[in-house]
């Protein structure tokens, strides 16, 4: 199982490293455990968690993209926002799944078969983990998919925004909201959370670090969606093999970092503008 490799957070906090350059988290409290996100479903993973955590657990989905839950077919208490279950990702084409195995280095034989939609328990509106001590909130933030979530740990002011908001936020993929609906989800969430998060933590992000920012990056977000939308940010068009669109902010291409030092990026298509 060395595939998976974990950074200590706080002690209530575990941060997994996956194959492919995908984070999950493990939150404690001092009944239970909650599982933030799954992978792309390689064995062992379940078996792995299970060395971290002796609590009865739960998983919470932050989306339905490939490389975040289609390794919850290994568990049986799954959550998710029901928004998205109109994604087509699961089960996915035999090309999309040779196409990660690729970029994970990873053979078919480790792969477990994917969740069933069916399986899954859905989420409502705001709904709330008491794992003993800790507090989750199961807060909605759609654009990159319909029924992101993002779970925040009220007690440590922490919340994981995972792919709904980070300095390459994809909106330019299928199933995605336009970039005016989701100016509205920033707005609204920044109306809740304002004053309430210390830390922001992401789902992908450089080997050996822990991708995180200040509550700052959501308001920088709120700023480059106006950008998009009064046609004034710069539309840098991005090859196909990196996802394709059209990229907001101009970026270092190594750092991956925005050239005018903020964090907050989005990648679009002049179709989903809205
Ligand atoms: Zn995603």
């Amino acid at each position: 199982m060395e595939e998976y490799k974990t950074f200590r957070i706080n002690p209530n906090l575990t941060l997994i490293r996956m194959p492919g350059n995908v984070l999950t988290y493990l939150i404690q409290g001092t009944s239970s455990a909650l599982l933030i996100d799954t992978g792309y479903g390689f064995s062992h993973f379940r078996t792995f968690i299970e060395t971290l955590t002796k609590k009865p657990y739960e998983v919470l989905l932050t989306h339905l993209h490939v490389d975040h839950a289609r390794g919850a077919g290994a568990f049986s208490k799954v959550w998710t926002d029901p928004r998205d279950l109109s994604l087509t990702e699961m089960p996915i084409s035999e090309e999309q799944k040779q196409a990660f195995l690729k970029a994970t280095g990873q053979d078919a034989q480790s792969l477990i078969p994917p969740i069933k939609k069916q399986d899954l328990c859905l989420l409502s509106e705001n709904q709330c983990f008491d794992l003993g001590g800790l507090t989750v909130e199961a807060t909605s933030l759609p654009g990159h998919t319909p029924g992101s979530i993002v779970p925040y740990i009220r007690e440590q002011k922490i919340a994981i925004f995972g792919d709904a908001c980070n300095p390459f936020t994809w909106l330019q993929v299928e199933g995605c909201l336009t970039v005016r609906q989701y100016r509205e989800s920033l707005l609204a969430y920044n109306q809740r959370y304002q004053g309430k998060i210390n830390t922001v933590l992401f789902s992908h992000g450089a080997p050996d670090s822990i991708p995180q920012s200040g509550f700052g990056i959501l308001e920088e977000m709120i700023d480059v969606t106006e950008l998009v939308l009064g046609r004034n940010d710069a539309a840098i068009p991005l090859p196909a093999a990196a996802g394709g669109g059209l990229l907001a902010c101009p970026m270092d291409a190594v750092t991956m970092n925005r050239t005018d030092g903020k964090m907050a990026n989005l990648v679009y298509t002049t179709a989903n503008i809205g």
